[in-house]
Order: structure tokens, then C-alpha cells, then sequence
């Protein structure tokens, strides 16, 4: 038996609740993990409160990623003992997911955890950091270096934000954090944020142009702050979008990419493919102060992660919370 956020739809309506599941309730696949840690994202906390349609088979087991240790495999990479880490493929929307203490997944789908992290560490990170690096990746890709400016972080508070804005300082670049939250600046500037600005200066309906002041960009909010990131975005600039907090819309203008030669990188973790996930865990292992990921890290237990789904919709969650799935 084993406990797990299981969510379920039916005539009385969608609803969230921990459970004790057998073993007859994990899913197909070839690898079963014990899980040690998972998180909630935004995406949990979407697919936890039901506000967005993320979880598309009822029942399910709610976490889109989780870290632990391999229990059994019929997979060739996989041995009983080996540490993984599993992001996305559908994981807590269409497969049952990582809040739970078990789960059984494609070997396909797994990434051996670095060395040098533990399995808490690597939920710290979690999908949120992961895609963090994916940006960060996607500007040093495109030349991006600290001598080419300034690069700006959105939602700097959230998980996503927060990673990035780490990740960006340990690398030496100079980061501008927007935030909702001005009153957490200190521990934005002790994460390694140069400077704080208020992100209602970038939420509102901007100009197609605005003065250049970023070389790059790392956007977890979407919508007019997507679209005035990227009008103040200098010239052969870069955007990396991945995020949806201020909304889906992207009600911006061609200008920036046919007057300034911007580029908007679109970012997805879900279905990353393999060798691009192997390379960002082992980038995060490398470039990520672990003193700092600590201080973004509050662990709550599975029965806590419930109410954890709506507090990170509420923008009440600072950093990354970590779901110790054993607690
Ligand atoms: P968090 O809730 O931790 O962070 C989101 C942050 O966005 C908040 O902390 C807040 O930062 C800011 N924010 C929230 N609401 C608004 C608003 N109305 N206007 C402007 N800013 C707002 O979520 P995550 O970091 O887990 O995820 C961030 C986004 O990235 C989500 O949309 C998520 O779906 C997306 N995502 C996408 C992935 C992909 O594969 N493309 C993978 C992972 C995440 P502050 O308080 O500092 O203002």
C-alpha cells in the first residue's frame, strides 16, 4: 500500500484528496520508483484545484515530477537502487504522477540524478528550476554573456523566477528581477539580483518599442509583461518564454523582432527531448548554488499539498515547495 494525491471527477464534481492505494493502482510502464520528494508547481497547483484542465483521466495521481530511487525495473537503463529524477512526458496529467510514494513510469522517461545532488535537492529544482535552466540554456545559446547586458527575470519570486534568477547571477550576468512581491527584495538581491523592479512598471498594455534595456530575457508571466519584455529588449536581444502567470495572451507587437532583430525562444519542458534534459540536470548540478537553493526551499508534507495548490494560484508561495511524500 501506498499513500498518493489522488484527483477525481465524477457527477458530484472534481475533487483532491490523499489516499492509500495497492499496488494494482500504478499505472503501465516498466520502471517502479519509491518516491522520496515531489513538488508543486504552478501546473500542480492547476491540476490540484482543477482551475485549468491539466489533468485529462480520472482517477489519477496528481505531481508532474518527482525524485527517488529505482525499485524495480524491466528496462535496460534502470537497475533496482539507481536515483532518477522524472520532469513532464505527461506525468500527473495523463499518467499518474509523482505526489505519491510510489510510481511506475517509462524508463524512456527517466534522468539519473546527478551526482552531486540529493533527491531533496533535486526537487527543490524541480520542474520549475529545470525549466529555469532550460531558458537560461536557451539565451547562452543564442550568445547571450554577461559583457552583452543585462538580462531581466519575471516572477522572480515564483519557481521558476527564482532558479533563474540564481542560476543567472552564479553564471555573472547582471539581473534585473520583476516582481509583485518588492517587499521580498533583500532576499531577491541575497539570491543575486542586481537590481528590483516592481512588475506592475511591465504589466500593463506597453508600447510596440520601449528604451532598450535588457540583452536577454526569462518570462514565467506571459501577456503584456511578455510583450513589453520584449519591446525593452536591445537589439539582437533574446526572450525565452515559458510561463503563463499574468496569462496565455501575448498581445505584443512584431516590432521588436523586425526593427531590433529580437528573438522569442519558446520553452517547454514537458516533452523536452531526452538529451536536452540530461544536459540541463547536469548544467543545474554544475551552476546552481546549493546554499541558495536551500534558502528558496519550504518542505511540507503530502497531506499539506492539497491547500499548497491553491496558495501557489494565490501567488502566496515564495521559492519552490518541496513535498516530502514519506512525512
Ligand atoms: P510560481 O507560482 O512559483 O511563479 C509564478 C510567479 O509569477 C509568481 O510567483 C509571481 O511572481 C508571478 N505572477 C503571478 N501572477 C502574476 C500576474 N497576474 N502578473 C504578473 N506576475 C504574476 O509558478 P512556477 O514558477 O512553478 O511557474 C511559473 C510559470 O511557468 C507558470 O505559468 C507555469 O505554468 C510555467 N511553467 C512552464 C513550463 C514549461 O514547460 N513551459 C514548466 C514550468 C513552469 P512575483 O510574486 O515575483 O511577482
Amino acid at each position: 500500500m501506498y499513500q498518493a494525491l489522488v484527483i477525481d471527477k465524477d457527477e458530484t464534481g472534481y475533487r483532491a484528496s490523499i489516499k492509500q492505494l495497492d499496488d494494482d493502482n500504478l499505472p503501465e510502464g516498466d520502471v517502479t520508483v519509491r518516491v522520496d520528494y515531489s513538488t508543486i508547481n504552478y501546473k500542480d497547483g492547476l491540476a490540484i484545484t482543477g482551475k485549468s484542465p491539466v489533468v485529462r483521466k480520472f482517477p489519477l495521481v496528481a505531481g508532474i515530477d518527482f525524485a527517488g530511487t529505482v525499485e524495480s525495473s524491466s528496462h535496460a537503463a534502470w537497475k533496482p537502487g539507481d536515483k532518477v529524477v522524472l520532469n513532464g512526458w505527461g506525468v500527473g496529467e495523463t499518467h499518474s504522477g509523482g505526489l505519491a510514494q510510489r510510481a511506475r513510469v517509462r524508463g524512456d522517461w527517466l534522468v539519473a540524478l546527478p551526482s552531486r545532488l540529493t533527491t531533496r535537492q533535486a526537487m527543490a529544482v524541480g520542474t520549475a528550476g529545470y525549466t529555469a535552466m532550460l531558458c537560461v540554456m536557451a539565451l547562452q545559446g543564442h550568445g547571450l554573456t554577461p559583457a552583452s547586458g543585462d538580462i531581466l527575470v519575471t516572477g522572480a519570486n515564483g519557481g521558476v523566477g527564482s532558479v533563474a534568477v540564481a542560476l543567472l547571477s552564479k553564471l555573472g550576468f547582471r539581473v534585473i528581477a520583476s516582481t509583485g512581491r518588492t517587499h521580498e527584495a533583500e532576499a531577491l538581491k541575497a539570491l543575486g539580483a542586481a537590481e528590483v523592479i516592481d512588475r506592475a512598471e511591465l504589466s500593463a498594455p506597453g508600447k510596440p518599442l520601449a528604451k532598450e534595456r535588457w540583452a536577454g530575457v526569462v518570462d514565467s508571466v506571459g501577456s503584456h509583461t511578455l510583450a513589453n519584455a520584449c519591446a525593452g529588449t536591445k537589439y539582437r536581444g533574446a526572450v525565452a518564454a515559458c510561463g503563463l502567470a499574468q496569462g496565455m495572451d501575448f498581445p505584443g507587437s512584431v516590432a521588436p523582432f523586425i526593427l531590433r532583430g529580437v528573438t522569442l525562444y519558446g520553452i517547454d519542458s514537458v516533452m523536452a527531448p531526452k538529451a536536452l534534459r540530461e544536459q540541463a540536470w547536469a548544467r543545474l548540478a554544475q551552476d546552481l548554488d546549493l546554499a541558495k537553493l536551500d534558502s528558496l526551499v519550504h518542505e511540507i508534507p503530502l497531506a499539506g499539498a492539497i491547500a499548497a495548490g491553491a496558495d501557489i494560484l494565490a501567488g502566496k508561495v515564495r521559492g519552490r515547495l518541496v513535498v516530502n511524500v514519506n512525512a
